[in-house]
């Protein structure tokens, strides 16, 4: 069948909204109409060559929609289902799995491969083989996708907000519950406060942090972020760091978490010194693949005040669960989603989109496709 996509054919490069073809689902595989994708920074990386991959592709790894066509052995999975799109797919049999790591499933090997785990493709443009970005393509109308990327959610709720939890708010909440392990009376940074970062903050005010501070150069974040849970908000980390240690008797925090959306080794050091004793700094942001081996950190300090560091993938959060979780916090009024969406934009103007995010005037930018 065809599809209209946003394809991306060079990086650095812009994308196409074309037509491409899709093939039947095949074993464990289903055909999904997808309906609304939010565009996260990750995306960037690939249109401006700060990352690597197989291309052309098709891109968008953040996506909501409703299953048309179930191939051969799908389980649990019927025509008309809503399902939420994870970037990260999740077997529930290999050995990341069976541990509760959902996070790390081994088939994330296949993320950035170009084919799926069959050797083969099953989308195409002008009869050349297209990459599915992350295995889910949540720009183009239709796709085919494994059973393993797809979290079934309630019917009832719009899929045009549900789409952020395929990568954003997971991402962000499982950041400060789970890899910063924030409990009641932290005072917790979170640096760069975007979709995942202004989730982070919702993350770390439901664990109960006594002091969440948002660190953004932005104004409309900074703001954005004390309607949604930050206790305060600076422009950068140096004057959030002055502050917290202001209120610790000199301690500083006990987690910094980096959603910026490109950290750097100076970020992760900077915020090295942010923490107290027994801290942790928390990377979510992926960084460039130039950016170098070598974080500026004490070494003594490292092992002297016990710190952390550690990256966090998907927030380390197991799509099955995690995603129903946040939903239910959604219904409860406890995690804000639809105060994350700034603009939903036609595919036809993703990049407007692309420049939007680009220029920091979205928290979380929308595409909602045709029906
Ligand atoms: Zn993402
Ligand atoms: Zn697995």
């Amino acid at each position: 069948m065809k599809a209209r996509a946003a394809v991306l054919r060079e990086s650095p490069g812009r994308y196409e909204v074309v037509d491409v073809d899709i093939d039947s689902p095949r074993d464990h595989e289903v055909l999904i109409r997808y309906v609304a994708s939010g565009l996260c920074h990750s995306d960037l990386h690939f249109l401006d060559g700060s990352h690597a991959g197989p291309l052309p592709m098709c891109a968008g790894h953040e996506g909501a929609g409703i299953i048309e066509e179930v191939g051969p052995g799908v389980a649990g999975l019927r025509p008309g289902d809503h399902v939420v799109a994870s970037f990260i797919p999740s077997c529930g049999r290999c050995r990341y799995c069976a541990q509760g790591r959902t996070n790390l499933c081994q088939l994330g090997a296949h993320l950035q491969n170009g084919p799926f785990p069959d050797g083969n493709y099953r989308m195409h443009v002008d009869g050349e083989d297209l990459h599915q970005f992350l295995l889910i393509s949540t720009f183009s109308q239709y796709a085919v996708v494994s059973e393993n990327s797809l979290v079934k959610v309630p019917e009832d709720l719009p899929l045009e907000t549900l789409c952020l939890l395929g990568c954003g708010v997971g991402t962000g909440v499982g950041s400060a519950i789970n890899a910063a392990e924030v409990r009641p009376g932290d005072n917790v940074l979170v640096v760069g406060v975007g979709g995942v970062g202004m989730s982070a903050v919702q993350g770390a005010s439901l664990a109960g942090a006594a002091t969440v501070i948002a660190v953004d150069p932005l104004l409309f974040k900074r703001e954005t972020a004390l309607q949604l849970g930050a206790t305060h908000a600076f422009a950068d980390l140096a004057e959030a760091t002055d502050f917290v240690q202001s209120i610790s008797d000199g301690q500083g925090a006990e987690s910094a978490i980096l959603c910026m959306g490109s950290p750097t080794n100076v970020d992760v050091g900077e915020a090295f010194d942010a923490i107290a004793k027994g801290g942790t700094v928390v990377v979510t942001g992926m960084a460039a693949i130039s950016e170098p081996p070598g974080i500026p950190v004490h070494l003594l300090m490292l092992a002297g005040m016990q710190k952390t560091i550690r990256g966090a993938l998907f927030g380390m959060c197991s799509p099955p669960v995690d995603i129903l979780r946040q939903i239910d916090l959604y219904r409860a009024g406890k995690l804000k989603l639809d105060e994350l969406i700034t603009r939903k934009y036609s595919l036809d103007d993703i990049n407007v989109a692309v420049d939007d995010l680009v220029a920091g005037r979205n928290i979380r930018g929308v595409v909602i496709h045709d029906s």
